[in-house]
């Protein structure tokens, strides 16, 4: 089995568009929607929703069509609208001109308000919030009838204008759906289709004090665009009767099939934007771009790729039943699209000083470096390399341990590109102090990295020259959470899950000197460290901030190696 090539595996929702155009169902048509509520960030959740949408669209020949769920104006901000936007078409999908706000279709669902209260199919309630609460009865007990439900049209129709023109408090009144008091379905025990808000909206401003509900507004939008399929996640799946009731009363021309999928839930992730917020507002992180976060302009920022991000997506699937996705996948396909683009340069976090004795005081030499063994095309880089040069403090032990083949007292490693070392002496700062400088000597016979007699060393280190290195700050990041689900806490606050140690600074980590032109956003591989990607908000010109995106650490082949070793 290979992991490296997912065939586009089909899934329920294909097989019922395909079903549908068998039948010429809409006449053909496909036409989806992504349907945010700008009231935060986009996270990897809605990556599954988007790629989900606009890839069938694509797959179908239909299109899909970027629609702003703005009707509760109290928590909805331009900021989100904006990023909603730069984040969908930074994962690779274009709405071209197909870009809706529910909020344009306000007089439009007002309308149809009326024509239902004409109809005898709504009518405004007074009773209070908690009353409504109280009269809506259980799952085991029927709800019972407001004593304001046989209210005639004239006096509904009259009291909803008036709620319009902002005659009432809020909470006073609110529109509700005539439907039954004693449905097993809670949303069908006459729902509430409007209610009053006395707040200015992002767009409409101060033109509406009433605004609908989700279950109003969502199929009403659905229809007007003429969507064939209305994709949404499973909690929506009751609400699914009340969709297709509203639709019917108001005998609309386009009836959209609503179609629930299993949510996207993450190991060591919270996918809740409530949540999410808390985090931002708490401190807890630098904001809604904080690489540690799963929203896509968090994990744009350290570095995941699009097509990783897609390809993930794709890779888990869609179906009806909740589960939870291991990170080391999203981190695997991260991997497997970075080894393929991103350049291999040397860096190193902590350096050792090394002084190779017998080596030219002034000598330097240009040594060839190849930018990716995966793709020859990449070409190759030269590296200098002089008499004193940096190396990893974790490649040198000064009593090492059984299986520490890396640099120690007497032993001779190999040098990347380089030469084979040996080390001769170790300097301190004081006696039985802090090793600050390793004395080695280099055997010129091993230019490149090989010895012309075949001898063998069995380690081969990353190393920089320490006159011309740059010297950068790099942030490590771990995960946000150190519990596999956050969200279960002792104390029942996810926050208490928070991994303190999700983010080290190193200040000075020393960089081979072809890093001179990284530009933000660029992705490389540090040899024998891992992904990086240099930081688009906090680099400055000449001093670049390089993010981790992730270690070289592939424990997902793991995994399914011991699965596979167990089946
Ligand atoms: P909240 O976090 O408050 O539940 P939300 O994530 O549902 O909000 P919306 O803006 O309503 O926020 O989501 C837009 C679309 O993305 C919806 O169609 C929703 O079903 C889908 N979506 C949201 N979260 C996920 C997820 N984890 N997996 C798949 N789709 C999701
Ligand atoms: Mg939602």
């Amino acid at each position: 089995m290979t992991t490296s090539n997912p065939v586009a595996s089909t899934n329920f929702i294909r097989q019922i568009i395909t079903e549908d155009l068998k039948t010429n169902k809409n006449q053909g048509r496909v036409t989806t929607r992504f349907p945010p509520e700008p009231n935060g960030y986009l996270h990897i959740g809605h990556a599954k929703s988007i790629c989900l949408n606009f890839g069938l669209a694509q797959e179908f020949g239909g299109v899909c069509n970027l629609r702003f769920d703005d009707t509760n104006p109290s928590k909805e901000e331009m900021e989100y609208v904006e990023s909603i936007q730069a984040d969908v078409h930074w994962l690779g999908f274009d709405w071209g001109e197909r870009l809706f706000y529910a909020s344009d279709y306000f007089e439009q669902f007002y309308q149809y308000a009326v024509q239902l209260v004409k109809a005898g199919k709504a009518y405004v309630c007074s009773l209070s919030p908690e009353e409504i609460r109280r009269y809506r009865g259980t799952l085991t007990e029927p709800g019972q009838d407001s004593p304001y439900r046989e209210r005639s049209v004239a006096e509904n129709l009259d009291l909803l204008a008036r709620m319009r023109a902002g005659e009432f408090p809020e909470g006073a009144h609110v529109l509700r759906a005539k439907i039954d008091m004693t449905h097993p379905n809670l949303h069908m025990r006459d729902p509430v289709l409007y209610r009053i808000i006395h707040a200015p909206h992002h767009r409409t401003g101060d033109r509406w004090c009433i605004y609908p509900m989700y279950d109003f507004a969502h199929c009403l939008s659905d229809s007007l665009e003429g969507i064939t399929h209305s994709i949404c996640t499973l909690e929506f799946e009751d609400n699914r009767i009340l969709y297709d009731w509203i639709l019917d009363q108001l005998q609309v021309a386009c009836h959209p099939q609503q179609i629930e999928f299993a949510r996207l839930n993450l190991t060591y992730t919270v996918l809740s934007k409530r949540k999410l917020l808390q985090l931002v507002n708490l401190g807890y992180v630098s904001g809604w771009n904080d690489p540690r976060m799963p929203t896509l302009a968090g994990m744009r920022r350290r570095g995941y790729t699009p097509a990783s991000l897609r390809n993930f997506c794709e890779r888990i699937g869609v179906g009806k039943r909740e589960n939870l996705v291991d990170l080391e996948l999203l981190d695997f396909c991260l991997r497997e699209d970075l080894n393929k683009r991103a350049p291999r340069v040397m860096a190193v976090l902590r350096p050792l000083r090394v002084v190779i004795d017998n080596y030219p005081q002034d000598q330097v030499e240009e040594l060839e470096a190849i930018n990716n063994p995966e793709d020859p095309g990449m070409g190759t880089r030269l590296v200098p390399f002089s008499r004193v040069l940096y190396i990893e403090r974790d490649d040198f032990m000064e009593q090492p341990p059984k299986k520490f083949y890396r640099l120690a007292p007497g032993r001779e490693v190999r040098l990347r590109y380089a030469y084979y070392i040996k080390c001769t002496e170790v300097v301190k700062d004081e006696p039985g102090g802090e090793i600050i400088e390793l004395r080695c000597t280099y055997d010129p016979q091993t230019r490149g990295g090989y010895a012309s007699d075949g001898r063998p060393v069995k380690a081969t280190l990353h190393w920089v020259s320490a006159v011309h290195a740059l010297s950068a700050e790099v942030r490590l990041y771990d995960r946000l959470f150190a519990k596999p689900n956050p969200s279960d806490a002792q104390d029942g606050d996810f926050k208490s899950n928070l991994n303190p140690n999700s983010l080290e600074v190193i200040r000075a980590a020393q960089l081979e000197p072809s890093l001179a032109g990284a530009r933000p956003g660029d992705h490389y591989q540090f040899e024998r460290l891992g992904y990086f990607c240099v930081d688009t908000v906090d680099s400055t010109e000449g001093a670049p901030v390089f993010n981790r995106t992730v270690t070289l650490r592939d424990t997902w082949a793991k995994v399914q190696k011991a699965q596979q070793a167990g089946r």
